[in-house]
Formats: structure tokens, C-alpha cells, sequence
């Protein structure tokens, strides 16, 4: 093995990503316990920035509503696979969550009488799904900009600690007589190349999705899961990985995003006849439909030979009618996004979009306070984990929009407030023995001369191969197939060559890592998404097209054998869907 330095480091509580749920946490943790922040991404360059459209609370600002509406749907919106007790604490604190972020500073845009303004989006209806609702709070399409730099700023405020570009490689796990106990991480530092080892009393996972898997995918090349995979590969489960959302209104052929809050403020979907087609799938709110049911709907279009371009593989976006001042106040953006990417101007033209990989609905599981399940009912003591890698499951198979910066606050602040209590009421647990160990090797491994794969050509088959056998639409054998090519993936994977063999920034060491959890977390994508003979929220099996209450009303819960071992067989459990007041019903818009 070649010399590496090793730095140790004891912090109370540390976090693991600086998006908005990690540093929601951090806000709560900093000033009751002595916390650390690692992240791979300058804090403010997380992806949380670059959410558009809203944050959405039950705050009856401009129109009459109420948290119990905002849990139905919900509860509705994810096709009642959402834990309903989760989905009832998101929507009752959601109205706290939007006054903390009002009180650390956020401009949000406001209506004439000075209030926080509030918008439509997908699947927020009135008095259960009788209308659309103005549901969702913003800045323009730049909520997500806005949230980070002042959760940021806020941080700076209480003096929490940032150790930036550092890249946590495992979590540190040391087993007692009451099963195992987290007490750190690992952390490659990217300026140095050296590694560094925070033990701790708690360590919260906030590391964000997984979307990079597909290649049509509105997220940035960071999200690569690997918090989820840290995780999993210590024998930890992953909750309910076969849902990925499709975010209907991705530009074509790019997947960046534009905003549904385009939607919200009027925009609409039309085939090329220039029918307004939504009419047709969700007569009641039409395009304001959640995305699954849009996502679906827009290929189904583009099947049947509705689409438009020169090869009939998109639909358009109208947005004309809403007139110049309405884009560039409201719409920014989005409108400068068509200009620059299509060479399309939205104030006079149709603008070509198609569904997008946007969100997992899963993730690591949690309960309420953030804690890690290590099975159906057991938490790991000092684990915590919230966010986008999180599955609590607010979302069940299917995310409305605006949930997710409503998620990330408040059960960022729920983790970050139980971690720290967690931390001022337990002493340290011993780390395990040379908790560096297993990563060093893992690195010379990545570094030595063991044959002749590249990364870069393994990532683009998988995302390929992922956008063609395991989107929107899924069959049993384009599932199977997906399998066999990730196995395939996988083996090549084992013989990756990293050329830099340099101490220094070498990113193309740690993308070769990424791309190590990628395919791990892709298996467990399509191994769930096979299992599951049901069409649910965002996995839609054309084999098996209505929803199965009876078998499948319950979570995937994925689990490695050997986690070291990256072609380990996955074991699949299950645990029970939490149903407080909604019964299932059939899901009309
Ligand atoms: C283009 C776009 C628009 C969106 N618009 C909206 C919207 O309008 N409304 C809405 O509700 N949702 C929206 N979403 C979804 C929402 O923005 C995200 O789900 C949410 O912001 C995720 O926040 P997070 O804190 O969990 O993760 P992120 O913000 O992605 O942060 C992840 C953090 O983890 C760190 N990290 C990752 N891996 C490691 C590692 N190995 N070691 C150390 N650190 C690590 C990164 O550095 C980063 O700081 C949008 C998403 C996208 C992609």
C-alpha cells in the first residue's frame, strides 16, 4: 500500500453535503453542539441552487387552503405509497419551514399587499383535487438559488464549520452488544489527495440524488448517490429505489428543465397538431396534472405519432399567450434557458420539451426524526439522514412538485435538531480499528494497472442503456436486459484505469468512484422496478399496467450481502406503507 497521509479529526455532529438539507440541519446543529459540514461541492454550488420553481406551504396567502388538503395530495400525488404520517408533519410544518427561511433573509417575491406570494403547481388542488390551489412560495424560478445562498449565509452566522471539496468515501460503524452504532466518516480530500477520518457522535447523510444514472436527466453531473451507496454498501437497505421521476417539461434532446412552474403560471402542453392534448388525460386540471401522469402522457402522445420535430420525439410547451412581462418577471430564467440552449424564444415560439430523470423518490430510510432504518423497524443509533438521499417516504412513488425544498427544510431541521440531541446526551463510541483502511486500499486499487476500461465510455453505455430499458415505460424484459447489461457494466467496471495518478485535484480518480456508485445504485433501480409487478406513481410497467394494492402496497427495502463486492448478489425485503386517515382510491385528475 503507498503512504497516504491521515488526519483525524472529533466533531459532535458531523454532516455529510451542504445542499439545502444538510445545511437546514447544520442551522439547527451548529449552536447546540460542535459540528462539521463535509462536502464535495462548494456549498453554494449545490443542486438545491438550481431549483426553480417553488417551495410550497399551505400558508392560504392568495387563495383558501389548509395542511390537510396540502397531505392528500400528497398522499394522492405519490399513489398512496407515502407513509401518511410523514406526508402529515411535512404539510402542518411546511408553514413554519417557509416563516424560518422568511426570518433568516430570503427576497420572496410578494403579492401587492406585502405578503409571500404563492403559485400553482402540479397536483396542489383545492378541497381534494376539486381545482388547482396557489399552494407555492418563490423567488421568480430562482427559489432554489435563494434558499441555498441563505441557508449559507446563515451558517456563516452560527459558525459551522465547512470542510469543502472533501468527498465522503464510507461511514464508520462500529458494532456493540446493541448491533451497530455510527461514529464517523471518511473523507478524501480533493486538494491533497490525502484522507481524513471525522469520528463523531452522529453523522448525518445529506447528499442528494442519483439521477446521473440516466442520461437524460435535468440534474447536475454531481448527483451521483453517493451518499445512498456509502450506505448500501455497508449493508444498510435502500428503500423504494424503482421510483425515479420523469419530469415532464425537460428541454428535448438536452433534459435541462423548465420549470413546472410554467405550468403553474399558465403555460400548456400541445402535440403537433397543436392540440392541447392534457385535456384529453386529466380533464379536471389538465396540465397541471402530477408529473408521472403528464410524463406519460407526453409519450404516449409521441407513440402514437402526435409528436412534433423532425423525428417526431417531442411535444411543445406554449407559454406565447402569457405575454412578455409575465416571462421575464416570473419566468426568467427558463425563458433565457430555451434562448440559449434550442436557439428558441419563448415570448413568440413553441418550445420543444420531453420528459426529464429529475428526482428519486427513493433513498436511505428514515423515520420522522431522521433516524436510519437498518430493517423494517430498527434505527442505526447516531445515523441520521435527510433530503433528497433520504426515502421518510414523504413521496411514495411519485413527488409532487415543491415538496422536495419543503422536504429538505423540514426534516433538515428535524435531523439536524435529533442528531444534536443525540450528540449532547451519548458519549463517543470507539471507532472501529484502522477506519481509514478499507478506502485506502479501495483508492490504490482504483489506481493501480489492473487493466484497460474507461470510466467515461462505462457511464455513457450505462445512461444510455438506462434511458432506453428503464424509464419512463418499463417492461419485464427491457428490466431483464437492464440487468444483464449493468452485470456486464459492472465487470468492466473492475478494470477501469485511472490515468492521473497524482495526489492533487484528481477528479478523474474520484469520477471513476461516482460512476462505481452509479452502477451500483442503477442495480438496485432495476432489481426493484423488475420485482415490482405493478404500474405505480413514476414506475409505470407495461406488463403489468394497474396498480396491485394487494401485493404492492408496501416499500421495497434493498439490501447487499457483501458490500464490498460490487457484483454481491441484492436481497429484497419489504415494509408496510404507514396509512393514517386516506384509504387507496383510484387516482383522477
Ligand atoms: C433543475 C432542478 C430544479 C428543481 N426545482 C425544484 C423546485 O422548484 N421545487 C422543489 O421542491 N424541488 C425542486 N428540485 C428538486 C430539489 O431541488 C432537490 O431535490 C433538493 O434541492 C435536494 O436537496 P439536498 O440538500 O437533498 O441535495 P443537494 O442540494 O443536491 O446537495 C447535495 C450535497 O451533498 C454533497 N455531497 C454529495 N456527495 C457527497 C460526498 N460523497 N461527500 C461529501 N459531500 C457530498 C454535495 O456537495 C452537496 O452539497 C429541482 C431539482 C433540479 C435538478
Amino acid at each position: 500500500m503507498t503512504e497516504r497521509p491521515v488526519h483525524n479529526h472529533q466533531y459532535d455532529v458531523v454532516i455529510v453535503g451542504a445542499g439545502g438539507a444538510g445545511m437546514r440541519a447544520a442551522i439547527e446543529s451548529g449552536p447546540r453542539v460542535r459540528t462539521a459540514v463535509l462536502t464535495k461541492l462548494y456549498p453554494t454550488r449545490s443542486h438545491t441552487g438550481a431549483a426553480q420553481g417553488g417551495m410550497c406551504a399551505a400558508l392560504a396567502n392568495v387563495e383558501e387552503d389548509n395542511w390537510e388538503w396540502h397531505t392528500f395530495d400528497t398522499v394522492k400525488g405519490g399513489d398512496y405509497l407515502v407513509d401518511q404520517d410523514a406526508a402529515e408533519i411535512m404539510a402542518k410544518e411546511a408553514i413554519t419551514a417557509v416563516i424560518d427561511l422568511e426570518n433568516m433573509g430570503l427576497p420572496f417575491n410578494r403579492t401587492p399587499e406585502g405578503k409571500i406570494d404563492q403559485r400553482r403547481f402540479g397536483g396542489h388542488t383545492r378541497d381534494h383535487g376539486k381545482a388547482p390551489v396557489r399552494r407555492a412560495c418563490y423567488a421568480a424560478d430562482r427559489t432554489g438559488h435563494m434558499i441555498l445562498q441563505t441557508l449559507y449565509q446563515n451558517c456563516v452566522k452560527h459558525d459551522v464549520e465547512f470542510f469543502n471539496e472533501f468527498y465522503v468515501l464510507d461511514v464508520c460503524i462500529t458494532e456493540t452488544e446493541d448491533g451497530p452504532v455510527a461514529t464517523g466518516a471518511v473523507a478524501y480530500e480533493l486538494a491533497t489527495g490525502d484522507l481524513h477520518v471525522f469520528h463523531s457522535k452522529a453523522v448525518v447523510f445529506a447528499t442528494g440524488g442519483s439521477g446521473r444514472m440516466y442520461k437524460t436527466t435535468s440534474n447536475a453531473h454531481t448527483l451521483t448517490g453517493d451518499g445512498m451507496a456509502v450506505v448500501f454498501r455497508k449493508g444498510f437497505p435502500l428503500e423504494d429505489m424503482e421510483f425515479h421521476q420523469f419530469h415532464p417539461t425537460g428541454l428535448a434532446g438536452l433534459g435541462i428543465l423548465i420549470s413546472e412552474a410554467v405550468r403553474g403560471e399558465g403555460g400548456i402542453l400541445r402535440n403537433v397538431d397543436g392540440e392541447r392534448f392534457m385535456e384529453r388525460y386529466a380533464p379536471t386540471i389538465k396540465d397541471l396534472a402530477p408529473r408521472d401522469i403528464v410524463a406519460r402522457s407526453m409519450v404516449q402522445e409521441v407513440r402514437e405519432g402526435r409528436g412534433a420535430g423532425p423525428n417526431k420525439d417531442y411535444v411543445y410547451i406554449d407559454v406565447t399567450h402569457l405575454g412578455e412581462d409575465v416571462l421575464n418577471e416570473k419566468l426568467p430564467d427558463i425563458t433565457e434557458f430555451s434562448r440559449t440552449y434550442l436557439g428558441v424564444d419563448p415570448v413568440t415560439e413553441l418550445v420543444p420539451v420531453f420528459p426529464t430523470c429529475h428526482y428519486v423518490m427513493g433513498g436511505i430510510p428514515t423515520n420522522v426524526a431522521g433516524e436510519v432504518l437498518r430493517n423494517a423497524d430498527d434505527v442505526v443509533p447516531g445515523m441520521y439522514a435527510a433530503g433528497e438521499c433520504a426515502c421518510v417516504s414523504v413521496h411514495g412513488s411519485n413527488r409532487l412538485g415543491t415538496n422536495s425544498l419543503l422536504d429538505i427544510n423540514v426534516f433538515g431541521k428535524r435531523s439536524g435538531i435529533a442528531a444534536a440531541e443525540f450528540a449532547r446526551t451519548h458519549d463517543f463510541v470507539e471507532l472501529p480499528d484502522t477506519p481509514e483502511k478499507m478506502v485506502a486500499e479501495w483508492l490504490d486499487q482504483m489506481l493501480s494497472d489492473h487493466g484497460n476500461e474507461n470510466a467515461a465510455n462505462i457511464r455513457f453505455e450505462l445512461q444510455a442503456m438506462m434511458d432506453d430499458k428503464a424509464s419512463v415505460f418499463r417492461t419485464e424484459e427491457s428490466l431483464t436486459e437492464a440487468r444483464e447489461e449493468i452485470h456486464k457494466l459492472k465487470k468492466r467496471y473492475n478494470h477501469v484505469v485511472v490515468s492521473d495518478k497524482g495526489r492533487r485535484f484528481n477528479t478523474e480518480l474520484l469520477e471513476a468512484i461516482e460512476l462505481g456508485f452509479l452502477l451500483e445504485l442503477a442495480e438496485v433501480t432495476v432489481i426493484g422496478a423488475l420485482n415490482r409487478e405493478e404500474s405505480r406513481g413514476g414506475h409505470a410497467r407495461e406488463d403489468f399496467q394497474k396498480r396491485d394494492d394487494e401485493k404492492f402496497m408496501k416499500h421495497t427495502m434493498a439490501t447487499k450481502k457483501d458490500g464490498l463486492d460490487l457484483l454481491s448478489e441484492i436481497e429484497l425485503t419489504w415494509k408496510p406503507v404507514v396509512q393514517t386517515r386516506y384509504e387507496p382510491m383510484e387516482r383522477k385528475y
